[in-house]
């Protein structure tokens, strides 16, 4: 089984109550069941007993989390929590166990996936998929901001199906799509392909490598190739209070470049919340959370709102169009994505 890899985690995360605030579905749900220590001890009843797997309360736990990575980015000895939840997912689907609201998702998630057309010649080619379709402005701005710095671009379809399925534990449709791509890729003449979307930053840098997949073109978060412009700003943004992605943050390691396009332009940035370790994302490493649970996107986005100082008036940046998207939907916070900003300040 999958989860045999992550026998470490197993025994470590089931006695332990280091993270548990951590959990951003434990915070809200206020079940124990969602929090590291049970989820892992469920697992550990697995892998004495295989039939357990197809118990429908663990089967709903595992899909309930909002896999931030948070625990595993702050564990102190690096207990790959995250990994072990993903793990499970893959096991339930090998298993012919996904539950329905789940299947039904994926094939839903397949029919929409199309090989990816690059529009245009130019060598820079911006991504587009779901999560800033929810979101024209992001477009808008990054536009605003190419014609600023006199660039042109090409457009081109992202394969964040590819990191839907992957997320929900079908890895071998997943890397399927990824792989046309990539195929796609290699034979066009774009050389850097630019996402807002973090959730595909990570899909083509780390689970392109994870599954041996060559994408043979550079990779950018727009935070960074906003960077790589060098613009001239004419207004600051003043006081805004910055929510880290799940990806960027605590699947990428830390990814310097929203930091430093926020320095770029001069941001006076506010702490928000309790603490620096805990999402605020509105589970944006869960992907399609609220295609399955949406009520608890829902008070995901109400915990955010009840964190801000002032939530109508607070000027709340994410690096993300997914995070965008679900707090303006479900919460009175005036949000807007580092792309946007940084158009405003042009
Ligand atoms: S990830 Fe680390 S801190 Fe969290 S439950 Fe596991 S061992 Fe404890």
């Amino acid at each position: 089984m999958n989860i045999d890899n992550f026998k470490d985690a197993v025994k470590a995360c089931r006695f332990c109550f280091m993270c548990r605030h951590l959990s951003g579905v434990g915070n809200v749900s206020f079940r124990e069941a969602d929090t590291p220590r049970v989820r892992a001890a469920f697992i550990d009843g697995i892998m004495r007993d295989k039939a357990l797997l197809a118990n429908p309360d663990f089967i709903q736990t595992v899909y309930r989390s909002d896999l931030s990575a948070a625990c595993r980015f702050h564990c102190v000895n690096g207990f790959d929590e995250n990994g072990l939840l993903l793990a499970a997912r893959r096991d339930i689907v090998e298993a012919g166990l996904a539950p329905q609201n789940v299947s039904d998702l994926v094939d839903m998630v397949k029919a929409k996936f199309e090989a990816p057309v690059i529009r245009g010649d130019a060598p820079v080619a911006y991504l587009s998929d779901w999560d800033n379709d929810d979101s024209p402005s992001e477009k808008r701005a990054f536009d605003k901001i190419m014609k600023k710095a006199g660039m042109a671009y090409s457009v081109c379809r992202a394969p964040l199906e590819a990191k839907i399925l992957k997320t929900l534990g079908y890895n071998v449709d997943a890397k399927a799509m990824l792989e046309v791509f990539a195929e796609s890729a290699a034979h066009s003449k774009v050389k850097i392909f630019v996402t807002s979307n973090p959730a595909v930053y990570d899909l083509l840098v780390n689970d392109a490598k994870e599954f041996g997949i060559a994408i043979s073109k550079k990779i950018m978060h727009s935070s960074e190739y906003i960077c790589s412009l060098k613009l001239k700003y004419a207004k600051k943004p003043g006081k805004i209070y910055y929510l880290e992605s799940d990806f960027l943050k605590n699947y990428c390691g830390s990814y310097k470049f929203p930091g430093l396009l926020l320095a770029n332009l001069k941001a006076e940035l506010a702490n928000f919340g309790t603490n620096a370790e805990e999402s605020y994302t509105c589970a944006e490493g869960a992907v399609v959370l609220d295609k399955l649970y949406p009520e608890i996107v829902k008070k995901l986005a109400k915990y955010v709102e009840a964190r801000a100082d002032n939530p109508k008036s607070d000027k709340i940046i994410t690096a993300s169009p997914y995070t965008k998207a679900r707090l303006q939907r479900n919460s009175k916070l005036n949000v807007s994505t580092l792309v946007e900003l940084a158009a405003e300040c042009l």
